[in-house]
């Protein structure tokens, strides 16, 4: 191993195991006289599993409606919203997938920094830690649960991008894989793919570290073992994923990703698919430079019967080009990762259109 210097700042305190849902009522009752404020995706309105710990009388909940995911304006408008109550929240629990744990950490960031969140999309860029948050994940694969990124998007400026910084990471997470069992499979399975791509992204990555290597190993591991048995929700294949979401998510904290996931962020700009989803079309494109990756992606594919949609861009017009170009070679740092400093001699506006045409 190669000699390092290092510092990897992570969550505080992970709860993991079956049934531990039931640690948020010892940590809504640590503190009495707090304020706490749900941000919970809508699918679990009234479902009994989550229902239990919202009697608690200082609570505020909001229910995400998660068909879009996150962009900078909705949540303007919801931490906007939430200044209104004139209520001062001390802790910030979001219940949900990436969309709704990117919600929730991006509400956390803003109430203690002022103005829009477009200000703070990029590294570094927030002044200030967030309300203390807690992230309960119900999907496993972005490793948002763990990230130092909220990701976010804006159509206006063509960005998806995230508040990268140490002050988007939570203060506490609780892994629970009974919270999964009710994802649609397809779903299930994109969002799996998630850790699997960020992991292969970054172990082909010019940015390499034995601590983000160890990481992304750990997950891939995991990941292989689960698409390579027949029930990709079995409980003990739920156990792992999230688990394997989980050190994908440490993975990405300290290293990056590659050329899929600029890719995937244009076509959900352009084309409005979903990150993970994106990120299986978008694994066509990119199948040059992970040509034994793409391989096994496919016999994943294969084995679970599912479904990518293809030919999404074959007959692109000239501003949907132009779109799918800015949306992709904006991504420098994965870029630079993959391929160097001479990634936009690689990457010509001709050959992006290329791989896209592809797909
Ligand atoms: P999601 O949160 O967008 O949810 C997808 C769908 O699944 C929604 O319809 C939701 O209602 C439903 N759902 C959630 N939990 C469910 C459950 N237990 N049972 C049934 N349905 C359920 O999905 P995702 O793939 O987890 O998240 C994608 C988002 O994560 C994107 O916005 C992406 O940019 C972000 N992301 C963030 C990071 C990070 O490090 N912060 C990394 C990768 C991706
Ligand atoms: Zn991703």
């Amino acid at each position: 191993m190669k000699n390092i210097n290092f510092s990897l700042q992570n969550v505080n305190k992970v709860y993991f195991g079956s049934g531990l849902i039931k640690s948020l009522d010892r940590i809504l009752n640590r503190k009495r006289n707090d304020n706490f404020l749900f941000v919970i995706d809508s699918f679990f309105r009234n479902k009994k599993i989550i229902n239990n710990f919202l009697n608690y009388k200082k609570v505020k909940i909001i229910y995400l409606n998660t068909s879009n995911e996150p962009t900078t304006f909705e949540v303007d408008r919801l931490v906007k919203k939430i200044k209104s109550y004139k209520i001062k929240y001390n802790k910030i629990i979001g219940i949900g997938g990436g969309s709704t744990l990117d919600t929730t950490k991006a509400i956390s960031n803003l109430l203690n920094n002022s103005g829009s969140s477009k200000k703070y999309q990029g590294w570094d860029l927030l002044k200030r830690k967030g309300v203390y948050k807690i992230g309960i994940p119900t999907i496993s694969g972005t490793g948002a649960e763990a990230s130092r990124t909220c990701v976010l998007m804006d159509f206006k400026t063509g960005k998806k991008l995230g508040m990268n910084s140490e002050f988007s990471i939570f203060d506490e997470i609780i892994l629970d894989p009974d919270l999964t069992k009710t994802v649609d499979k397809n779903q299930y399975f994109y969002t799996a793919c998630d850790t699997y791509i960020h992991c292969i992204e970054s172990l082909n990555g010019k940015l390499r570290n034995p601590v983000a290597d160890n990481f992304s190993n750990a997950a891939l591991k995991l990941c292989r073992e689960v698409f390579s048995t027949r029930n990709l929700k079995s409980k003990i294949n739920r156990s792992k994923l999230m688990l394997a979401s989980y050190y994908g998510g440490c993975a990405i904290s300290s290293s990056m990703v590659g050329i899929i996931h600029p890719l995937s962020a244009a076509l959900s700009i352009v084309f409005k698919f979903h990150h993970c989803l994106a990120n299986c079309i978008a694994f066509r494109a990119a199948k040059e430079f992970y040509p034994q990756e793409y391989k096994e992606f496919c016999s994943f594919l294969k084995k679970h019967n599912i479904f990518i949609p293809k030919n999404i861009c074959k007959n692109l017009s000239n501003f949907q080009k132009d779109q799918l170009y800015k949306s992709t070679i904006i991504h420098s740092k994965p870029l630079k990762n993959a391929l160097g400093h001479n990634y936009k001699n690689i990457l010509t506006k001709k050959k992006i259109i290329k791989l896209f045409e592809r797909i």
